[in-house]
């Protein structure tokens, strides 16, 4: 081969690179509430390319989330450390794949691999940095179902859609009840009870979401934390009541 030919051939190639550069760089600078980077600890056994990919996910959840939540910015952003299988020294369940530890502002991101082979890994990220988001916002204490709905809907986590097994809570309290009890379990039965009222705390959250917008529903998520009540709430931004809420489960 002609070194020209060569030559040709790989030009448009690096053109295109140079123009997603470009257009990257364009649109990190133009977005003005992107975050830059977390302190990110890749822990021993997450091979390199595994590693690569969850920086990755670490700049994509900053970005992604540092549109939504506007108070998550560069000097705030949470420290995410990876490990290739459960974190040592917690009782984290099997089936959870990150923790958010709001003492230090830490994400623990636990079995790598499998997430990666779930294409999980990056809305994992996203979630757990909708709870770091939320932790900034205020010190009350969210609703359990408004919290996860929230990390899921927020991250654009997938569910598991199909399982029927369990009767869905069919008020706010028995799910708010549900969420909190199984959540505290690891056996396999509290794993299909917390699937399915995942799913309806994510329903509810859509509707908000769908209702007023999303910067609408960020809002309504400030007051609650800064310690207005569920009812007061609900009432000045979305003109509901806490039941009318159930008619979504
Ligand atoms: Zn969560």
């Amino acid at each position: 081969m002609q070194p020209s030919a060569f030559a040709d051939f790989r030009l448009p190639g690096r053109r295109s690179f140079a123009l997603r550069l470009l257009v990257a760089t364009l649109f990190l600078s133009w977005a003005p509430t992107v975050a830059s980077t977390s302190a990110i600890i890749i822990e021993q056994g997450v091979s390199g390319t595994e590693a690569e990919l969850c920086r990755t996910a670490v700049t994509l959840a900053g970005t992604r989330m540092g549109q939504i939540f506007p108070w998550l910015h560069a000097r705030s952003l949470p420290r995410v450390r990876f490990f290739p299988s459960g974190v040592p020294g917690t009782a984290a369940s099997p089936w959870v794949g990150g923790l958010y530890h709001a003492s230090d502002h830490r994400i623990d991101i636990q079995h790598v691999p499998v997430l990666l082979r779930q294409g999980r890994l990056e809305s994992t990220v996203q979630h757990e940095f909708v709870h770091a988001a939320l932790a900034l916002a205020g010190s009350a204490r969210l609703p359990l179902w408004l919290e996860e709905g929230a990390a899921i809907y927020l991250s654009s986590q997938s569910l598991d859609e199909t399982d029927t097994s369990v009767q869905p809570a069919r008020t706010l309290r028995e799910l708010e009840n549900g969420l909190y009890t199984f959540g505290q379990s690891r056996t396999h039965v509290a794993w299909l009870h917390l699937k399915a009222y995942n799913r309806q705390a994510r329903a509810i959250v859509a509707a908000l979401i769908e209702r007023n917008g999303l910067e609408h529903f960020t809002g309504f998520l400030r007051t609650l934390k800064n310690g207005t009540h569920l009812a007061q709430a609900l009432g000045s931004w979305y003109s509901l009541a806490p039941g009318d809420l159930a008619a979504w489960l």
